[in-house]
């Protein structure tokens, strides 16, 4: 897989320095530092309220920070209007000129530069056919289809070649099926042209199709960064696992470390676990196995822990069924029935069950305990 790292303040073109944001007694941004890399896709998730389109604005010059500073490409761009920063926005609800074809809503921002003709034709025409909307450049607005709209939206605030590309929620005004497709073009668009795209969506599956950096936020805080995978394998806080995908919490004790990870206690029995080098033995912690990490079979695993469970639920889910299963004994209060915990099975391992009577059990390497 090739994941581009987090920048750092050296190769980064946007920095949020100790950036806060507050209208009037409540604050919509604490302390952000942030560093966007050049040519990365960057997107910033979490719930609505949580920052992310304020955070986005101040990047526009649309909103001020309260305190800190916005570095655009080495350039301190705190105090610099939105038409003197070289960053373009994207809406959700596009707003293209209605009148003007679509050729002419992608020249606008050119035209406004003075750009000599010629040079504006090419350029509508490049920008045109890395849409594939070659032969639409005439239509207008209302003569176009909104997955074409919205094409036509992003190439025109594309096409003064901003160094960073907002895209404010641009896809949610569309159905389910047309996003989709919208989110792998503009994936797409975004390599071929190699600009800084900056996102923002409460949608965790967007920002896991599309982005090389995610950049999870909470109450106006970031929760945690990291590229899509990471992520979701290693989430630090009960919110980021939470949000991102399903999970399961499990209730376990730290006994000690296990060859590169530890052993915690689950069920009553010893299972393995990553976490931070400086868990303390003894201590209560959840322990995150997302559904598909759930192992479950018939006959006791020989070469690892597992745990006897019951099978109290299937739901069938087309290629998986999710199954609920009540782990036996071990429960904090010493109840006959322990935790519960969610399966994601394959017609496969569901066909070589042959009860409701299993073992649980995971591969180490995916499970993570958390931070809180
Ligand atoms: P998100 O984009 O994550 O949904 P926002 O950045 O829009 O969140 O908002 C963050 C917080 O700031 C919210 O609590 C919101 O109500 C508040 N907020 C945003 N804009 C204003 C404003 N112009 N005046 C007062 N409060 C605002």
């Amino acid at each position: 897989m090739n994941v581009k790292s987090p920048a750092t303040a050296a190769d980064s073109v946007v920095s949020f320095v100790n950036v806060r944001k507050a209208y009037g007694r409540s604050v919509a941004v604490h302390d952000l530092n942030l560093d966007i890399g050049r040519g990365q896709f960057v997107t910033l998730l979490g719930p609505s309220g949580c920052g992310k389109s304020t955070t986005l604005r101040m990047l526009g010059g649309f909103e001020e920070p309260t305190s800190g500073r916005i570095i655009l490409d080495g350039r301190d761009v705190t105090d610099v209007p939105p038409n003197r920063r070289n960053v373009n926005i994207v809406f959700q609800d596009y707003a293209l000129f209605p009148h003007l074809s679509a050729a002419r809503n992608i020249a606008f921002g050119l035209e406004m530069r003075a750009v000599p003709r010629d040079a504006i034709a090419r350029r509508v025409r490049d920008l045109l056919a890395l849409v594939h909307l070659e032969e639409f450049g005439d239509r207008q607005p209302g003569e176009l289809s909104g997955g074409q709209r919205q094409r036509i939206a992003l190439m025109r605030a594309l096409a003064p070649d901003p160094q960073v590309l907002l895209l404010d929620e641009p896809l949610s005004a569309l159905d389910a099926k047309l996003r989709h497709q919208m989110q792998i073009e503009l994936k797409s668009i975004q390599s071929q042209t190699g600009k800084t795209f900056l996102f923002v969506t409460h949608d965790q599956e967007e920002a896991l199709t599309m982005s090389d950096q995610v950049v999870v936020m909470n109450s106006g805080r970031i929760e945690q960064m990291g590229d899509p995978e990471t992520l979701y394998r290693r989430p630090r806080s009960r919110f980021v696992a939470s949000f991102i995908g399903e999970a399961n919490f499990l209730d376990a004790r730290v006994l000690g470390r296990e060859g590169d990870g530890w052993a915690v206690e689950w069920a009553g029995q010893r299972f393995g676990a990553q976490g931070d080098e400086g868990l303390a033995a003894g201590g209560q912690r959840t322990v995150v196995v997302r559904p598909e990490s759930i192992v479950v079979q018939s006959e006791r695993p020989a070469q690892r822990a597992a745990a006897q469970g019951r099978i109290v639920r299937r739901i069938f889910r087309g290629n998986l069924t999710a199954l609920t299963i009540r782990a036996a004994g071990g429960a904090a209060d010493g109840a006959a029935d322990g935790a519960e915990v969610t399966a994601s099975v394959g017609p496969a391992a569901l066909d070589a069950l042959s009860g409701d009577d299993v073992w649980l059990s995971w591969n180490p390497e995916n499970a993570t305990i958390l931070n809180d």
